[in-house]
């Protein structure tokens, strides 16, 4: 599986030139590249801005749990206040509910509901590469999301447990960088953090 990184203020990742795993802010970074899937991890603004112009600009189809679907568009649920700026319209061709795989040319993306960041919130992991897009739920080095942005910590850190026995190489985050250092003990790490907040 190739994987092409975006970063802008929250990472983006192509996968196989097939689908993004969510957006980023600005639409033009993927110039040049065809996505035929956009899959959100969550509805905040900085996953999902771009996601309208990327649509627009090559037709993909838009993915997302249908818990934070309904929140796409709500400038307080997307965190758009924080950035000054309004939510954008986004129209969900997918709607998720975790547990499903996905399978794709080359690769297959089984979906794991992890609420805790926000409701819908949802990790992506690849079986044959041992990958995990983690969204926002878990950072590398033991860190998490935020749980004041419309979710809960006794939620991120079940969340956070079900990703524990995950066989886990390499971790693409939301945030930070992207990490295939022990990655299981980073994130028992992030739970044990997790339990401490609750
Ligand atoms: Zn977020
Ligand atoms: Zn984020």
């Amino acid at each position: 599986m190739q994987i092409h990184r975006f970063s802008q203020y929250a990472n983006a990742y192509l996968l196989n030139e097939t689908v993004l795993i969510d957006a980023g802010i600005n639409p033009v970074v993927i110039e040049g590249h065809d996505p035929e899937l956009i899959i959100l991890t969550h509805c905040h603004f900085d996953h999902t801005c771009a996601a309208p112009a990327i649509v627009e600009m090559t037709g993909a189809k838009i993915a997302v749990h249908e818990a934070d679907a309904v929140l796409l568009g709500d400038d307080r649920a997307t965190a758009a206040v924080m950035f000054g700026e309004h939510a954008p319209h986004i129209a969900p061709d997918l709607l998720l509910r975790g547990g499903e795989t996905l399978e794709f040319d080359g690769f297959a993306l089984d979906v794991i509901h992890t609420p805790g960041h926000t409701q819908g919130g949802i990790c992506l992991y690849e079986p044959e590469t041992r990958s995990l897009f983690s969204g926002d739920t878990v950072f590398p080095d033991g860190g998490m999301g935020r749980y004041d942005l419309g979710g809960n910590i006794s939620d991120l850190a079940r969340s956070i447990e079900l990703l524990t026995s995950l066989d886990v190489a390499v971790m693409y985050p939301g945030h930070m960088g992207v990490t295939d250092v022990d990655v299981p003990a980073q994130i028992r790490l992030s739970l044990d953090r997790a339990r401490m907040l609750m």
